[in-house]
């Protein structure tokens, strides 16, 4: 069947995989398969621009990327590789550096956040954080790509540095590429305040067992002001609603929405009944995980064959770069 196009996606290697991370990203690269050519990216260089140390990389690569296939990300039809792997995203980089202009990327909200979070560590990376994620985009030639909101604006750059490039050297070789915004853009975190986050540790990993899952469900804060069992409800404020709304069927939720607002339900047994429904949905996912984590070599494999399909992409992309920039063969 022919493909609508080609989406590339990248996220850092944090390791195993949250409820945020699933419904935020991996879903939707699950269910993109079907229509596009997918290249799907363990982007390490980038995480280097914020780590410390090193010391988890390899494996927060391995456990992602064995989310990432227990998820339902095909290694056949798609390719999962890892950026370092592939050594023209440096190339293209440092060309991409020459159209960057540096008043710009130093406006971008994320790089303020990044400077407001570690002060001591703002380094040239940093700031070359969205060219490096728009030379991955580039070097690939997607026509989408899959993101949350808040990374809107370096898909912006990205499309604009292309239309730089192109322009600068007379050229068309680079492909603007599109961004497809995710349905669910913020999941919170256990704390039902701020976004689900591995380094906030309000978060659900996917790989826990059932039990280890309803335990964490269980600390979940849900409406503030419903402090007694007796007192009403109020679901719109509440995180597990919201939650339920994902993983359970539409009459469960409707009771919820209204057993809470009268007290017929407490929250003990509604974060019960959501431990349950989010065990079911990914039983099938745990089974396979599990199965995979038996064959470590495996999950190198697919990512060094990953590399060789995406590095056969890029070294043609650096072809025509190369050519339109006018550096020798
Ligand atoms: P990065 O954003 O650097 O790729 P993250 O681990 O923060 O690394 O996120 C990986 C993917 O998961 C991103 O697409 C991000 O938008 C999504 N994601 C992470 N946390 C959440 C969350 N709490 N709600 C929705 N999406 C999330």
């Amino acid at each position: 069947m022919t493909k609508k196009g080609r989406v590339f996606s990248g996220a850092r290697p944090t390791g195993r995989q949250h409820l945020g991370n699933y419904l935020g990203a991996i879903r939707n690269y699950v269910a993109l398969q079907a229509d596009y050519d997918c290249v799907y990216c363990v982007v390490d260089l980038h995480a280097l621009t914020t780590m410390e140390t090193t010391r988890d990389l390899k494996n927060n690569t391995y456990e992602m990327a064995l989310d990432w296939l227990a998820a339902g990300i095909d290694p056949q039809e798609s390719i999962v590789f890892i950026q370092s792997q592939v050594r023209q995203i440096n190339e293209l980089f440092l060309i991409f550096s020459m159209v960057s202009p540096l008043g710009k990327l130093t406006d971008l909200p994320t790089f303020k956040e990044k400077v407001r979070q570690a002060p001591h560590n703002v380094n040239l990376g940093l700031v070359g954080y969205p060219v490096l994620m728009a030379a991955d985009i580039a070097l690939y030639k997607a026509d989408l790509v899959p993101v949350g909101i808040d990374q809107a604006p370096h898909i912006e750059y990205t499309r604009e540095t292309v239309r730089s490039f192109n322009y600068r050297y007379s050229t068309n070789v680079l492909v603007e590429p599109g961004m497809k915004v995710t349905e669910i853009p913020k999941v919170l975190g256990t704390d039902g305040q701020q976004k689900m986050s591995k380094s906030l540790n309000n978060h659900i990993e996917l790989a826990l067992t059932a039990e280890e899952t309803q335990k964490v469900v269980m600390t979940m804060v849900t409406d503030p002001q419903r402090a007694r069992r007796t007192d009403p409800g109020n679901p719109d404020v509440c995180n597990v609603f919201s939650l339920h709304k994902v993983f359970s069927s539409p009459e469960e939720v409707d009771t919820i929405n209204t057993e809470c607002r009268n007290a017929g339900i407490g929250c003990v047994d509604c974060k019960k009944l959501f431990a349950r429904n989010l065990n079911a949905h990914l039983a099938p996912f745990r089974e396979k995980r599990s199965a995979l984590a038996e064959k470590p070599d495996y999950i190198w494999d697919v990512l060094h064959d990953g590399a060789q399909r995406a590095g056969t992409i890029a070294e043609q992309t650096m072809q025509e770069v190369r050519a339109a920039v006018g550096l020798p063969e």
